[in-house]
């Protein structure tokens, strides 16, 4: 990400702005983060030698409830993107109406090139540093790029040592055994396909009968998942890629057997019969009914969304689309199902496990299912509805449908309106 990309996020809350009555005050207070720490983690190698590490915690806002928000390990992580990120997360939480705030972490590190020994370190090492920042009723962190349910687990571990006691509601992504939740796992991309189910209804798509198209790009977790999703519901999924390059089958892909060969060999097989290799630059151009971007950021931009031929875009990864190619896309009636509410499944199911944490009762796998789907499907509606009635597109009626709700947090306890000489 660039290092100007918190500037370019708050561009959304200018632009959701003009479409909500909130009070300028609001738009006042969302400009800059509640707190933003950076802290050092030394790590003792296994060679012997100390290094260094940097990291970040913001909470950006938690006026609706604790901030909530992964922890990024990557070299590329920088105080911006943290900002931006967690910025996202206080919008994500409101779009789809959970008792979170917004917050992120990070630390500056290529983890691949750690032993699972030194990796465990900074883990700790994380955890120890921003241990009086985060907690069940303040912060709650989660798992973001190349962080992972193992993670989870030692970060929750040191916080039980630094407490003396166990909090499991403190983090969430957890492995199952020590409080995670059933249905985490698949979460974002189910969360994403009860969005494609309320889209169908609007635009009338019957996705087997009229024999509809769907292109993933990434195949990791939210792209996995969705494929499988998509093709139960009917769709052709006639390309999947992963950052070695993609698969293309214009007659559908078998999804199951592309999911069994890259959990083999770590890579999409192009050699399937009847399938050829396509780049990633190719599989955005396909001419599909839904592309869905599930990778990484930043993929369609002003340069390539004159060429996007999908009818709908679902956005799984998080920022995919920039801010200029979002102008093209509407201007070319392509409906756009944006980030924060089209992969705010994996949230929402965090919130489930931060919930059952707190009451030490344990919901079925059907339980969450039902719920989430609840959740999505009400909130799909209210962001459709919001965009039909301004006439704007469905991501800045998100932002605003969610800037509607943090206005009533932000503006409960008085604005210029209360204090107002004579007031
Ligand atoms: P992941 O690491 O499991 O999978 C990422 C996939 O993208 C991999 O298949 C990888 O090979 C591929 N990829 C990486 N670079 C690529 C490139 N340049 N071109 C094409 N493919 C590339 O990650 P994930 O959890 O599936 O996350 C994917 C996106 O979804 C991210 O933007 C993430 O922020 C977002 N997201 C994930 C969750 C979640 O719960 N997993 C929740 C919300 C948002």
């Amino acid at each position: 990400m660039t290092a100007d990309v918190f500037s370019d996020a708050l561009k959304r809350l200018d632009a959701a702005a003009e479409f909500v009555d909130v009070h300028p005050e609001t738009v006042l207070r969302l400009r800059q983060p509640r707190l933003m720490t950076e802290f050092a983690i030394p790590v003792r190698m296994d060679d012997g030698s100390l290094r260094v590490f940097t990291g970040f915690r913001c909470r950006y806002d938690d006026t609706r409830g604790p901030a909530k928000g992964g922890i990024r390990f990557h070299q590329d992580v920088c105080a911006s993107e943290v900002k931006a990120l967690a910025f996202w997360m206080t919008f994500k939480c409101s779009v789809v109406g959970i008792p979170f705030g917004g917050g992120k972490g990070g630390v500056i590190v290529d983890p691949k090139q750690l032993s699972t020994a030194e990796l465990e370190r900074l883990s700790r090492g994380y955890m120890r540093a921003a241990a009086r920042f985060v907690g069940v009723d303040t912060d709650v962190p989660a798992p973001d790029v190349n962080t992972t349910p193992l993670i989870m687990a030692w970060m929750s571990d040191e916080f039980a040592t630094i407490l003396g006691e166990r909090q499991p509601g403190v983090i969430t992504g957890k492995p199952v055994a020590v409080g995670g939740s059933v249905g985490r796992d698949d979460a974002t991309a189910r969360g994403g396909w009860y969005c494609l189910q309320e889209l169908q209804r609007k635009l009338s798509w019957l996705p087997k009968a009229q024999g509809r198209t769907c292109a993933v790009q990434g195949f990791g977790n939210a792209g996995e998942f969705f494929s499988r999703f998509a093709a139960q519901e009917g769709y052709k999924v006639v390309a999947i890629s992963d950052s070695r390059g993609g698969v293309f089958n214009p007659g559908g892909l078998d999804v199951e057997a592309q999911i069994r060969t890259k959990a083999q060999t770590k890579r999409v097989d192009a050699k399937a019969p009847g399938c050829r290799p396509i780049t990633n630059e190719e599989l955005l151009e396909l001419d599909v009914d839904l592309l869905v971007p599930a990778a990484i950021e930043n993929v369609i931009t002003a340069g390539n969304a004159s060429r996007v031929r999908a009818k709908a875009v679902l956005e799984l990864a998080n920022g995919p689309i920039t801010s200029d190619a979002d102008p093209v896309l509407s201007s070319r009636r392509i409906v756009v199902v944006p980030d924060v509410l089209a992969n705010a499944g994996g949230v929402t199911v965090s919130y489930f496990e931060w919930t059952q944490n707190k009451s030490g009762f344990y919901w079925t796998r059907e339980e969450v299912h039902q719920r989430l789907q609840q959740i999505m499907a009400r909130e799909f509606g209210a962001v459709y509805d919001l965009a039909q009635q301004k006439k704007i597109d469905m991501r800045t009626a998100a932002y605003a449908h969610a800037l509607r709700r943090l206005g009533a947090a932000l503006e409960s306890t008085g604005t210029a309106r209360n204090f107002a000489k004579g007031g």
